[in-house]
């Protein structure tokens, strides 16, 4: 479960998130979605609490994340959008190393880290350094890193991008099989496809704020589009119809 009450950072006196409240339920897989600029990043960011809030509260779990930040963490799989990674380290070593920062080691933590790198067919690069892995195999690494605690929660930006369609597949799947186990997965995409089919609920976020709540048929009813695609209902919240409409023209 992710809550967020009052949500709010301002850069000056702008105001990047606007008082954003909003509950994900346990089991629930929810799409964050919205225009360059809207606010997606610094929301997730002060989710994840490695950005403070200028105001308002996140809750994981039972947890306040300002009040008691290593318990939420404990509940949480933070997927950046521009992860780091060592050079260095092999991924198996990556995997160990992660699960070090939660506290776990051992037996359990090198089977668990073996399941993922099978899952996500990195298992004949578990000795090499992750220098030699290509983009969309260390965001597989990554992923799998924020897996490797068994967290409640994942927090994820954009986790599509890099991945071949056989690696977004498989990405979406193991959310899904994430979300049924009682998991909660809140996600940045700017790719509709994948929110339309994957995420049980969306907020479209626009200049801070929540412009547009709920799941696809909700969304529908709120902005009146019939049964058009997501892309079409993200265009009439966020005012880019009239450019789809020019882009149609101007491609004759
Ligand atoms: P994108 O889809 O382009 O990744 P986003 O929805 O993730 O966008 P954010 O990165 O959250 O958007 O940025 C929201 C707004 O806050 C933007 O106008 C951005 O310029 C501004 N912003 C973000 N970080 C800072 C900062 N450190 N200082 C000043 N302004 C910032």
């Amino acid at each position: 479960m992710v809550r967020l009450e009052g949500l709010t950072k301002t850069y000056g006196s702008f105001r990047a998130v606007d008082g954003i409240d909003l509950h994900v339920p346990r089991g629930s897989l929810y799409g964050f979605i919205g225009p360059n600029g809207a606010g997606k990043t610094t929301s997730l960011r002060m989710i994840a609490g490695i950005l403070k809030p200028t105001s308002g509260r996140v809750w994981l779990g039972g947890d306040d994340v300002s009040e008691d930040p290593m318990a939420a963490k404990q509940r949480l799989g933070f997927i950046p959008d521009r992860p780091f990674v060592y050079e260095k380290l092999t991924g198996g070593e990556f995997l160990r190393f992660v699960a070090g920062l939660y506290g776990q080691d051992g037996e359990k933590v090198e089977k668990r880290s073996d399941e993922l790198l099978e899952l996500f067919e990195l298992t004949p690069w578990k000795n090499e350094l992750v220098e030699a892995y290509s983009h969309g195999m260390r965001q597989k690494l990554i992923i799998s890193s924020a897996l490797v605690h068994r967290p409640e929660v994942i927090v994820v930006d954009e986790p599509m991008v890099g991945l071949d369609p056989r690696g977004a597949r498989l990405l979406k799947d193991i959310f899904r099989g994430f979300v049924e186990r009682g998991g909660t997965v809140l996600m940045s995409t700017h790719t509709l496809e994948v929110a339309q089919v994957v995420c049980d609920r969306m907020a479209i976020i626009q200049g801070g704020k929540i412009a547009a709540e709920g799941t696809m048929d909700d969304l529908r009813k709120q902005t009146e589009s019939g049964d058009g695609s997501l892309e079409d209902l993200f265009l009439k919240v966020t005012g880019g119809a009239a450019e789809k409409e020019l882009a149609s023209i101007l491609e004759g």
